[in-house]
């Protein structure tokens, strides 16, 4: 197959690796962006219809452009986001190829050599940015095999329609049950599943504060000072419009976590049954790390460990947007941009073209 040569290779097109082709392209670093995507826009293109982001448009940009304000959306939509992306692209002139998906990055002498499903490219450093849309999780929970109604996680769930009149048990306390709970609230047997009650951000509390709880507790960690807990300590759920209309209409009820499912629905500890014909799983992603697999690197928690964005065993590798262990809040539009520079610097300086400083 053929090998094609590039500076550095950014695997994964969504946000974070834009931001990164953009923190590049100013520094003149060649590189190429590989994209197992058909088009821009990255996890974007894969939300539930009616989901708007946490934080107004102007708080949710990535370097260089302000999103734009969405007509009649204080908090914009999905749609609006996979727009601006493709916009950003285009912008910048990013060199993103696509689809095409990345099957593993090995060393090979001074260089990483990076293979896919069209060929091999060879490069002084990699970026990974392959986000966390692409590998589901769901807990194991007893009987879910056994189960004969319809199973879905997170990243199947588009519109309540699909689920009208129907017994539905959404599962997860984070901000994706508690938009998907509220979606359904209105017509559905909606039965929603925490494993501990519900912690709502105060309703005046938006992507923003988040981004800037994180940013604290990280200069915290860095300076050795005492963790502020971060935005856990705020709560886990942003009061979207959505959700706080649900609330306050009182239809946003939670029941603890089942033991188990049977063929029929879900069972409780003390032998309550909820018979259901759908249970949502908005249970959470894991980093989509395999492509790493053959450079064999370890970390805590499943997690490649990193200095910043640059891999400890491989410092020709970075990693961006997984979450607080790759900068703070950088699986975030807002937060994305940072840990992108950073690893743009580091990466310059690497194969010679720091002149940014
Ligand atoms: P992605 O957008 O997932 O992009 C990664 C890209 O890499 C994808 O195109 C994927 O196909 C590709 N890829 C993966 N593996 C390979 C491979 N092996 N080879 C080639 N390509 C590959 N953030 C906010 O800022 N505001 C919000 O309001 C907000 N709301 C959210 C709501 C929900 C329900 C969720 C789950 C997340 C939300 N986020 C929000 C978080 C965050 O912005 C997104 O998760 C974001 O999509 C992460 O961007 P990314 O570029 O890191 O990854």
């Amino acid at each position: 197959m053929s090998e094609q040569h590039t500076q550095v290779v950014i695997v994964g097109g969504g946000q974070s690796g834009l931001a990164a082709g953009y923190h590049l392209r100013r520094r003149g670093v060649d590189f190429v962006v590989l994209d197992a995507q058909a088009t821009a826009g990255g996890a974007w293109q894969h939300t539930w219809n009616s989901l708007h982001l946490f934080s107004p448009a102007a708080f949710s940009s990535l370097p260089g452009r302000l999103m734009p304000k969405q007509p009649g959306e204080e908090y914009p939509t999905a749609g609006h986001v996979v727009e601006y992306l493709s916009d950003y692209e285009s912008r910048y002139e990013l060199p993103v190829r696509r689809p095409v998906q990345v099957l593993g990055v090995h060393r090979d002498g001074q260089f990483l050599r990076v293979d896919t499903d069209s060929g091999a490219w060879r490069a002084r450093a990699v970026i990974s940015a392959t986000g966390t849309w692409s590998r589901p999780f769901l807990p194991a929970v007893p009987g879910r095999a056994d189960y004969e109604g319809r199973q879905l996680h997170t990243i199947s769930y588009r519109r309540p329609q699909d689920f009208a009149g129907r017994r539905v048990i959404v599962v997860g306390g984070g901000n994706s049950g508690a938009q998907i709970a509220a979606d359904l609230a209105y017509d559905t047997e909606l039965t929603w599943v925490t494993q501990r009650p519900p912690r709502f951000l105060a309703d005046d509390i938006d992507g923003r504060a988040l981004f800037d709880a994180a940013t604290a507790r990280r200069r915290a960690l860095d300076e050795g000072r005492t963790d502020s807990g971060g935005v856990a300590a705020l709560g886990d759920i942003v009061a979207v419009p959505s959700v706080w209309a649900a609330r306050d209409a009182g239809l946003l009820k939670t029941s603890p976590m089942f033991v188990r499912l049977d063929r029929d629905g879900a069972v409780w500890a003390d032998g309550t049954r909820a018979p259901a014909d759908a249970v949502i799983w908005c249970t959470g992603f894991r980093p989509a790390l395999s492509h790493m697999s053959p450079l064999g690197l370890r970390g805590p928690r499943g997690h490649i460990a990193t200095q910043g964005t640059r891999c400890l065993e491989e410092p020709r590798l970075h990693l961006l947007g997984y979450g607080d262990w790759t900068g703070p809040a950088s699986a975030t539009l807002i937060g994305a941009g940072r840990p992108a520079r950073d690893a743009a610097r580091e990466i310059a300086g690497l194969v010679g073209m720091s002149s940014l400083g």
